[in-house]
C-alpha cells in the first residue's frame, strides 16, 4: 500500500480557485467533490471509479464511432431523385460544391477533435490504470482540457433532429444506423467530459511523472491545475502551464475577439444564410427570414430552437461579454456582485457552442438536397456566423473572471 502522495486531492491542502482567485482549503475522497465556498465553482470532483470507467466509456465511444462514420446517416426520397448519405459523403458533397470552410468546420468539430480527445484520454488513463509514467503524460493531460470545450458532437446530434423536421416538409426521409449511433456517441462524450476534472487528473499525472515538483502555500496558483506554486516559478511544476498571477492581456485579448465577433455579426445577419432552389425558383434567406418562415409554416418548436441558437444566444453572448468587460474595467454597478457576473460568464461559456446548430442544420440540408431539382446551398452568412461562434468562445475563454472579484474587493476596501 502506497503512502498518500503529498499532492493527492485526498489530503487537506490549499488550492486557488481559478474563478474568484481565493485560496481555499479543500480535499475530496473518491466519489466526492468540493466546491469553492466563495463563488461555487467546482474545484475537485473525483468519480467513484475515476480511471477505469471513463477508460471503458472511451473504448466504447471509439467502437460507436465506426457506425457513426461509415453507416448510412439519412436517405432522402423525392419523386424524381433519392440520395443516400453517410458522413464521408456529406463532407465530400461540401468539398465538391466548393464549401471547404464548412467542410473543414464540420470535420474538425464533429470528427477530428473528438477522436483526438478520445485517443489522448485513453493514453492518459492507461498510464493511470497501470500506475506507470508515460512520455508526454502532462502535455497530453493539458491538451485534453484544451480540446474538451470544442467537442460538438452533441450539437450535431440535436441539429440532425432539427434538419429531420425541416426535410420532412419536402421529402420522405429515412434514418440509418449512423443517425442513432451519433446520439450514443454524443452521450458517451458528454459523460466522459463530465468525469474528468483538472485538479485530481493533474495531481495523478504529476505523481506518475515524478518531476521535480514543488508545492507551496504561497499566493500564486496555477489556473489550470489549481495547485499553489512558489512565487518565482515561471511554469507550474505540476502541470507545466505558465503561471500567471492574472491571465496576461486578458482584457485586451477578450475585447479584441469580441470586437471581431461584433464586426462579423453584421454580415452574419444581413447576408443570406441559406439558398434554396428548384428549377422554377431560387430563394435566398437570412437567419431571421428562416425563423419567420418556420413560424409561418407552424413549425413552432424548430422556429424557437433556431431563434434561440442563432439570434438570442449570439446576442446574449455579445451583450454579456460587453457587460463583463466593462465591469472588469470600471465596475458598472454596485448592484451586480462579482458572484453574479461570474455566473454570467459561466452561462456564456456553456451556451457558446450551441449556436452552431443552424450551421450544422444547413450543412445537413445541403447534403440532403444537392441535385438541380431540389438544391440547398449555404449562403455567405454561414462563414461569418461560424466566426461569430468561434470568436465569442475565444473572447469568453480569455476573460479572466478573477478581475471581477479583485475589482469588488478593491472597492470594498475603499469604503
Ligand atoms: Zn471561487
Ligand atoms: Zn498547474
Amino acid at each position: 500500500m502506497h503512502a498518500p502522495h503529498p499532492l493527492s486531492p485526498h489530503n487537506d491542502h490549499i488550492l486557488g480557485c481559478p474563478e474568484c482567485g481565493q485560496a481555499v482549503c479543500a480535499a475530496a475522497e473518491i466519489g466526492e467533490m468540493a466546491d469553492c465556498p466563495a463563488c461555487g465553482k467546482n474545484l475537485i470532483r473525483i468519480e467513484k471509479n475515476p480511471y477505469l470507467l471513463p477508460f471503458l466509456y472511451a473504448i466504447t465511444a471509439l467502437f460507436v464511432l465506426l457506425p457513426v462514420s461509415f453507416g448510412f446517416f439519412l436517405a432522402v426520397r423525392m419523386p424524381t431523385v433519392s440520395e443516400r448519405l453517410t458522413f464521408p459523403t456529406m463532407v465530400h458533397n461540401l468539398l465538391r460544391q466548393d464549401y471547404s470552410f464548412l467542410a473543414n468546420a464540420m470535420f474538425i468539430l464533429t470528427f477530428a477533435t473528438p477522436l483526438f480527445f478520445l485517443i489522448l484520454l485513453l493514453y492518459v488513463l492507461g498510464a493511470f490504470i497501470h500506475n506507470k509514467n508515460r512520455p508526454f503524460l502532462l502535455p497530453a493531460a493539458r491538451w485534453l482540457f484544451r480540446l474538451k470545450q470544442w467537442l460538438m458532437v452533441d450539437i450535431f446530434a440535436v441539429s440532425s433532429i432539427v434538419a429531420l423536421i425541416k426535410i420532412k416538409v419536402y421529402a420522405e426521409v429515412a434514418f440509418g444506423l449512423s443517425f442513432y449511433a451519433i446520439f450514443i456517441y454524443a452521450i458517451l462524450l458528454a459523460r466522459i467530459s463530465q468525469s474528468i476534472t483538472p485538479h485530481w487528473l493533474f495531481a495523478k499525472a504529476a505523481e506518475l511523472s515524478n518531476k521535480n515538483i514543488t508545492y507551496s502555500n504561497n499566493t500564486v496558483f496555477c489556473h489550470r491545475c489549481f495547485f499553489r506554486q512558489p512565487e518565482n516559478n515561471a511554469r507550474c511544476s505540476i502541470c507545466g502551464t505558465f503561471i500567471l498571477f492574472r491571465r496576461t492581456h486578458s482584457l485586451m485579448l477578450s475585447t479584441a475577439f469580441l470586437m471581431a465577433a461584433i464586426i462579423c455579426y453584421i454580415p452574419a445577419n444581413l447576408l443570406p444564410m441559406m439558398i434554396t432552389s428548384d428549377p422554377r425558383v431560387t430563394i435566398s434567406s437570412q437567419i431571421f427570414d428562416g425563423v419567420l418562415t418556420l413560424w409561418r409554416n407552424k413549425d413552432y418548436l424548430v422556429a424557437v430552437i433556431i431563434f434561440s441558437a442563432s439570434i438570442a444566444v449570439p446576442l446574449l453572448k455579445i451583450v454579456g461579454m460587453i457587460i463583463l468587460l466593462l465591469s472588469a474595467k470600471f465596475r458598472l454597478s454596485e448592484k451586480i456582485s462579482a458572484h453574479q457576473l461570474s455566473l454570467l460568464h459561466r452561462v456564456i461559456e456553456w451556451v457558446g457552442r450551441w449556436s452552431m446548430i443552424d450551421i450544422f442544420v444547413t450543412i445537413i440540408l445541403m447534403a440532403a438536397f444537392s441535385t438541380p431539382i431540389a438544391k440547398v446551398e449555404a449562403g455567405s452568412a454561414t462563414i461569418y456566423f461560424t466566426l461569430v461562434v468561434v470568436l465569442t468562445m475565444l473572447s469568453a475563454y480569455f476573460f479572466d473572471t478573477r478581475l471581477l472579484w479583485e475589482k469588488e474587493q478593491k472597492n470594498a476596501s475603499i469604503f
